[in-house]
């Protein structure tokens, strides 16, 4: 991404009353905050065992050392392409705990950067397709690439550039446009001492709480990073009036009484929608090969096809920065998170292949001795291929004989091509006995339908609506590829205060119903005849749902159960000896009497005090049992809730949220105008690809480890991930430390193996191995980093911390982490420039708009018009989210819709999510994944109203619309294909909620506009982003 000349009036003071609004905010935060992947107790690692103790590299002792070459990912020599990058000096002390020599640390003073760093500048500009392109062929002599910066082309895409500031700063140092940073100039305070005079001191700024603050540097630590970027220096520093800070957190002492604010372009700051249109336009329709070590992927939101050729996907791993740094104490100065967002089961597009399946028979896979990592593309065959250096652990196996094969000239197997195992970065292998429970192959998964039939349910026409949907949808069960039919087996119960279980054995002319009052001690009262295969049962299972209905057409019965509901499955699975998925559609909070029972909770008067964190922790107990008793039989829980007030939603959830289950939502549902949308729900949660009983391990080579698991997952140990299920859109995040230094030669791999159970009943490992670079320089680890995937991180982590402190401390350590990121990478990579430019990393520009949008999520946003259900329930379904969309939750799209060629195929490029970018005779389109509006100016012209709604003015539009009329007409067509496309390709359903501007209901739409000032008090991006030029200021003074 190009540089920009973000030039800014300054819109704040810096006095501090006009800082008041965030004074209450963000502060500094307790001594002590229990919310920390960094500085917090470091979490207890229990000796792994034998077979998972990284070693010392030294312990491969008495192997000769591999050929230098051995040390690079394989991939790399296959592609013909250099696999080392620009020559970096050796780091000469890489000891543990101390700071590495600076490779250059002679930039005591700005002057023209020798060759080297223009070398090491244009390695910085993604000047190649993907990646660096220094990756892929030697750097060109200095020479020319001090000349090259200007053959190259312009960037594309450009948003704003100042007139006039640009040319002063072209000079012949100025790398090319695409730079790895960006700058604006947001005060006109200049900088008390010289620009460099700072560079090698350590920030006096307060340390933010918990994280120990940037570690004091010895002598020489800030020249490694940080020879200067010469790039981004548009925009000389601005004075200027310097009006309040506007905008607060609840709770916040009254905001500003500061001179008015100063208007400042909206245009000049950086600008999601232009981001996501770049990378698009620079890598949208291209073939993306993952046959580079380190390489930067194209964002989530651009359309691209992927070849693997040696790592993972970055449909299945994204990396919240593809260089990690070399040492711990480097991590600890950046506070940059370290961390993957894994999606083992993302589903790939058609024109991608689907994973090979390896089968090594009765052998099984192939493992390292020590380590127990599979045959990946970074296991190095040496010794004429008789054996193996491990990637990971660098232990040195023997290859069975039935896996032996000859080396070629390169010293890669002549098989290369031939074993997925060798040469691309996500495969299966077939498992053995070995990985079944009692040794012995699983049964088929089965799915179980269980009806709530209480008096809500039956009266609103949902038990109906579900009985007429399941005749249709149980065609459509998941199916392995090319099975004629599906496998999973299925059962039925309905429920109120007691359990009703049906026998629909295929012999059976009808069905049968067995009562089970007993909810304290749940058995499941029939085994043969519950879980059927529905190709052969399908006649008495149409009779059952054609009777259901009716039979609870007349019942009164209010009460329902809901712990014994779960638990009935669960038994249901372990008397099959299977795994599966429980549907279970529920109304209300669980009162009557027996276990799991609830009772209301909800206290709006625990906002925004100490205990607020009670609203989101689940009641201990009976769900707490339940969920690891799931978990150990492969039973995912999937919770659909149709509640018309408060059930307790942090508690129901608990289970499906630790057995990789979705909850889906339908407040006061109603069949006309609700049926559709949990339809769509239903039927893409039934046919999801899905995998169970999982278990999942991240293995990672020597020098640093997963320490830290977030999604909806369960752990017994600090190793284990263990799913219940996990399906096409769950992801984990996982965090990583560094236990040792890491090395620039070798970089860094993961490898995630997933043990599972295939919907046909198959025992199989889904490997996903990703290598990484490493690099002593934190300009590297910041041009390498990933916003989307950074906040997906922040998100959970914050989503997480919020269980157990106050939300004022979770948005305070959010604010300080995002200052000394930015404040970290000014200092040790920026170039020298006034204070009151707000420089930021390429990468990294526009993390300050996501930040802010979680600051002011729901689960975050301490208000008390907001429903305690409704934010938990955004909490647990944040936990289990992919990049895509914690990417799409925070910065909605917003379309405009009126103005585009109705003729034409593509979507209309989305704006920015501002009040400001809406028209009075405007048509747009929101959406982010959950909710979807069509929003109308108050000024749109009769004829756009005439052919969307066949109305003729915007005042005829009255009441709920449920859906758009299905009008012959260019317009109508297009949009209702644009709808039907987004909601195609969500996770979930999306119900469209039409608002017509300055209606009552727009506000629920303005929610969704970012960038604004949030109705519950959270600042606007602009005023965000200028708090935080503040902090970083701070930081650097
Ligand atoms: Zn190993």
């Amino acid at each position: 991404m190009s540089q920009q000349g973000y030039v800014a009036t300054p819109p704040y003071s810096q006095a501090q009353p006009g800082m008041g609004g965030y004074q209450g905010g963000f502060g500094p935060g307790p001594a002590q905050p229990l919310y920390g992947h960094y500085g917090g107790p470091a979490q207890a690692f229990t000796a792994p065992p034998t077979g998972l103790m990284k070693s010392p590299v030294t312990s491969a002792a008495g192997m000769p050392p591999p050929p230098a070459s051995s040390q690079y990912n394989p991939n790399v020599q296959q592609n013909g392409a250099h696999p080392q990058r620009y020559p970096v000096p050796p780091v000469v002390s890489s000891t543990y705990g101390q700071p590495p020599q600076p490779p250059y640390n002679s930039m005591a003073s700005p002057g023209p950067p020798p060759a080297q760093q223009l070398t090491n500048q244009m390695s910085a500009m993604n000047l190649g397709n993907y990646g660096q392109a220094s990756m892929q062929s030697p750097p060109p002599p200095a020479s020319t690439v001090a000349q090259q910066p200007f053959q190259a082309p312009p960037p594309v895409g450009h948003p704003q550039m100042l007139p006039g500031l640009q040319s002063p700063h072209m000079s012949p140092q100025m790398p090319p446009p695409q730079s790895p940073q960006a700058s604006m100039s947001m005060t006109g305070q200049p900088m008390a001492a010289p620009p460099m005079g700072g560079m090698g001191r350590p920030f006096p700024g307060a340390p933010p709480p918990g994280l120990g603050g940037f570690q004091q540097p010895g002598p020489g630590v800030a020249g490694p990073q940080g020879y200067p970027q010469q790039a981004g220096q548009f925009g000389g520093p601005m004075a200027g009036p310097q009006p309040g800070m506007p905008g607060a957190f609840p709770g916040a002492p009254a905001p500003m009484a500061g001179p008015p604010q100063k208007k400042l372009d909206p245009d000049s700051i950086p600008s999601i929608t232009q981001v996501i249109e770049d990378d698009q336009v620079k890598h949208g329709g291209q073939v993306y090969s993952t046959n580079i070590r380190g390489q930067v992927p194209p964002l989530v939101t651009t359309d691209f096809t992927v070849q693997d050729q040696g790592n993972a996907s970055p449909r299945f791993i994204r990396s919240t920065t593809y260089t990690l740094p070399c040492t711990a104490d480097l991590a600890k100065q950046c506070q940059v998170p370290l961390a993957s967002i894994i999606r083992p089961f993302a589903s790939l597009p058609k024109n991608e292949a689907p994973l090979y399946v390896v089968n090594h028979g009765e052998t099984g896979p192939i493992r390292c001795n020590r380590c127990k990592a599979y045959m990946c593309p970074y296991m190095q065959f040496i010794d004429g291929g008789r054996r193996y250096q491990c990637g990971f652990c660098n232990c040195v196996s023997e290859v069975p004989a039935f896996y032996f094969q000859h080396l070629d000239h390169m010293g890669r197997r002549v098989d290369f091509y031939e074993r997925p195992e060798l040469s691309v970065g996500s495969y299966e292998f077939v498992a053995t006995l070995d990985y079944c429970k009692n040794n012995k192959p699983p049964n088929p998964p089965a799915y179980i339908f269980m009806i709530d039939v209480s008096y809500n349910n039956v009266k609103s026409g949902l038990v109906k609506l579900i009985c007429d949907e399941l005749k249709t949808l149980l065609e459509k069960l998941p199916r392995e590829e090319g099975a004629e039919s599906s496998a999973v087996k299925v059962g039925f119960v309905t429920y109120n205060k007691i359990l009703h279980f049906y026998n629909v054995k295929s012999t059976l002319a009808q069905p049968q119903m067995m009562v089970v009052s007993d909810t304290a001690e749940m058995f499941v009262p029939l085994l043969d005849g519950f879980l059927v295969n529905y190709q052969d049962s399908r006649a008495v299972i149409y009779n059952l749902l054609d009777q259901i209905p009716d039979m609870f057409a007349d019942t009164n019965e209010s009460e329902t159960v809901f712990a014994p509901v779960i638990q009935a499955g669960l038994e249901a699975f372990k008397a099959a000896e299977c795994s599966g998925k429980l549907f279970v559609f529920h109304s209300s909070m669980p009162t009557a009497e027996a276990p799991g029972k609830l009772k209301n909770r909800d206290d709006k008067k625990l906002i925004n005090t100490e205990k607020e964190k009670t609203l989101f922790q689940p009641q201990k107990g009976v769900y707490e049992q339940l969920s690891k008793d799931c978990v150990v039989q492969g039973c995912c829980v999937d919770l659909f809730l149709f509640p018309s007030q408060y059930v307790d939603l942090a508690t129901m959830a608990d289970v499906p949220s630790h057995t990789g289950g979705s909850v889906y939502k339908y407040n006061n549902f109603q069949v006309e105008t609700d049926g559709e949308h949990f339809l769509r729900d239903l039927r893409k949660d039934v046919q999801k690809s899905i995998g169970f009983d999982a278990i999942m391990r991240v293995r990672t080579s020597t020098g640093f480890r997963a320490t830290d698991f977030f999604g909806a997952i369960h752990m017994n140990n600090t190793t284990d991930v263990e799913m219940a299920a996990v399906d096409c859109d769950k992801a984990l995040t996982v965090e990583y430390k560094h236990d040792d230094a890491l090395s620039e030669e070798t970089g860094a791999f993961i490898q995630c193996a997933l043990l599972y159970t295939t919907v046909n009943g198959q025992r199989r490992l889904r490997i996903h191995n990703l290598s990484l670079n490493c690099s002593s320089q934190l300009l590297e680890l910041y041009k390498s980093c990933e916003t989307d995937s950074l906040i997906n991180f922040f998100a959970k982590t914050a989503y997480r911390a919020i269980l157990n402190q106050p939300l004022k401390n979770v948005r305070e350590i959010l604010v300080n982490q995002t200052a000394h990121m930015l404040a970290c990478y000014r200092k040790n990579c920026a170039s020298p420039s006034a204070a009151s430019q707000l420089i930021l990393p390429d990468a990294m520009k526009v993390f300050p708009v996501y930040m802010n949008s979680l600051m002011k999520t729901a689960p975050l946003m301490g208000s008390t018009e907001l429903s305690t259900d409704d934010r938990a329930h955004q909490r647990l379904s944040v936990m289990g989210m992919g990049v895509e969309d914690t990417q799409l939750l925070l910065y909605p799209r917003l379309i405009p819709l009126h103005n585009m060629d109705a003729s034409s195929e593509a979507l209309p490029a989305p704006v920015r999510c501002s009040e400001e970018r809406l028209a009075d005779s405007g048509m747009f389109l929101l959406e982010n994944g959950h909710s979807m509006f069509l929003w109308l100016g108050q000024a749109s012209p009769p004829e756009l109203v005439q052919s969307m709604f066949n109305l003729p003015s915007l005042a005829h539009l009255q009441g709920h619309v449920p859906a758009l009329p299905e009008l012959d007409n260019p317009l109508s067509k297009k949009v209702r294909s644009i709808i039907s496309a987004l909601l195609e390709k969500r996770p979930n359903s999306m119900k469209l909620q039409i608002v017509r501007q300055r209606d009552k209901p727009e506000v629920l739409f303005r929610q969704f506009l970012v960038e604004d000032k949030s109705l519950h008090g959270g600042s606007s991006y602009m005023d965000f982003l200028c708090y935080v030029h503040r902090e970083i200021r701070q930081l650097l003074t």
